[in-house]
């Protein structure tokens, strides 16, 4: 893990994407760590600062997943979504350290974090041509739904299927609705 100044860093209004190539899903993420730690388990990191300004970091080489990357997995890649990897860019807002469904902890997930990753997802789809529907561009939480680890214990994920902390059961018809949500707004970025 590394701080911000490591890695390129552009304010969510200047960052375009400019990697040309094949890429044809986007999934999105929280870190499940604070608000300054980056991590090039994805490839853009999105940050909120303490005067709120939200930044993209660019913490992985886009290129090195625009392969089937399980044909060679020696090889280096960036490894955001267990078995979904290849023509695939992984995109994570910092923030949900020891966060649960009803307390979300020191470093909850915030409204300005939710916009840039709808801007940066919405960026990312225009620039390769990707569907903004649940088949191409999906939540961490839907990708466990569909491949069977959602849920709150360490070896299962949730990211992004709740924005805001409640006592409710966290159920996949939640984490699909907030999926949908986030295209939605895509879709009208
Ligand atoms: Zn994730």
């Amino acid at each position: 893990m590394q701080h911000g100044s490591t890695y390129p860093t552009a304010s969510l209004d200047a960052w375009r994407p400019e990697t040309p190539g094949r890429i044809e899903f986007v999934y999105l993420h929280w870190s499940a760590h604070d608000y300054a730690s980056l991590f090039p388990a994805y490839h853009y990191c999105i940050a909120q600062q303490s005067d709120g300004t939200i930044v993209v970091a660019q913490t992985h080489d886009l290129r090195e997943n625009m392969r089937d990357v399980y044909a060679k997995p020696e090889r280096p890649y960036a490894q955001h979504t267990r078995g979904r990897n290849s023509y695939a860019v992984g995109i994570s807002a910092m923030a949900m350290e020891n966060a649960t469904p009803h307390d979300f902890g020191a470093y909850p997930i915030t409204e300005g974090l939710i916009d840039g990753l709808c801007v940066v997802a919405a960026r990312l789809a225009s620039y390769y041509d990707i569907a903004l529907d649940a088949d191409h561009v999906m939540t961490h939480a839907e990708a466990a739904i569909r491949d069977d680890y959602f849920g709150t214990t360490p070896e299962e994920r949730w990211d992004l299927a709740r924005f805001s902390p409640s006592t409710a059961a966290l159920t996949p018809r939640e984490a699909l609705a907030s999926g949908e949500t986030l295209r939605v707004r895509m879709r009208s970025t």
